[in-house]
């Protein structure tokens, strides 16, 4: 059976959906490690050379798998970037937010694209397959809405800049991070954080979120300060036993939960 290799966690279940029985879908980072700062084993080079097709975030969400990205590609094996198929946003730089599989409707825009590449070097058609997935993360959008709804308003801080696609969907406001940047390898300066409690105290968000990769001295002092509480959201893990779509709903509970 051919194996479609996906770089990391949260995509899946989602290209899971899209393969079915054709192929075997095998996850290069592992759940719980993070994908920015991932470096592979000589193993992981392995399993990407034998794969019928890598699927990749790109925009250097897997910064340290550029390199074996680009050998892979060059060893002639199909590595299909989600982040080339969807309408991307920009930050507050010129560089593209690479954090697309936060919002489902815009990872779905590249169902499509996917099932037709992977169906293509594996012989299989998966047109239906990827229209189904589309519609599905739809459905999955929809659900995530109507819970983000009962809030009277959404106003975020996070660990690093990584829900600007949920909150331009869901109108929450993220109003600033506690690692200023796309990757959580960039670093916060001490007047980066004073600005940032200014910011949270003048908005009056009701939690300091952090992520996988956060530094917790400072998220800690800075809810301190603030006055509220921190709460970690999975952003970039898949829960035990559950896939994208739960992962996204856990997201957003907490998101609910937070700010209720
Ligand atoms: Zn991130």
């Amino acid at each position: 059976m051919p194996t479609v290799v996906v770089t990391y966690s949260a995509l899946e279940s989602v290209v899971a959906g899209i393969v079915g029985d054709s192929a075997r879908v095998v996850v290069l980072i592992p759940n719980g490690a993070d994908p920015h700062d991932f470096e592979p084993s000589a193993k992981d080079l392995e399993t990407m050379s034998s794969a019928a097709v890598v699927v990749a975030n790109g925009l250097d969400l897997e910064a340290g798998l550029v390199d074996a990205l680009d050998q892979t590609e060059a060893s002639g094996i199909p590595v299909f970037h989600i982040a080339d198929h969807v309408t991307l946003r920009k930050g507050t730089g010129d560089a593209d937010d690479p954090h697309v599989w936060l919002d489902p409707l815009t990872l779905a825009e590249a169902a499509p694209a996917l099932a037709q590449e992977i169906g293509g070097r594996i012989g299989s058609d998966l047109t239906s397959a990827g229209t189904e997935v589309a519609k599905s993360l739809g459905d999955l959008s929809a659900d995530i809405d109507a819970r983000i709804k009962t809030l009277e308003s959404c106003v975020i801080v996070t660990g690093h800049d990584s829900l600007g696609y949920f909150g331009a969907r869901y109108g929450c406001e993220v109003v600033g991070s506690i690692i200023p940047g796309f990757s959580t390898a960039a670093e916060a300066t001490a007047k980066d954080l004073t600005e940032l409690k200014t910011l949270a105290r003048a908005e009056g968000v009701k939690a300091i979120f952090t992520e996988l990769g956060t530094p917790t001295d400072v998220a800690d002092q800075l809810a301190r300060e603030v006055g509220v509480d921190v709460i970690e959201l999975a952003t970039h893990v898949v829960p035990a036993g559950g896939g994208y779509d739960e992962m996204m709903i856990a997201l957003t509970d907490s998101i609910v939960a937070g700010l209720s």
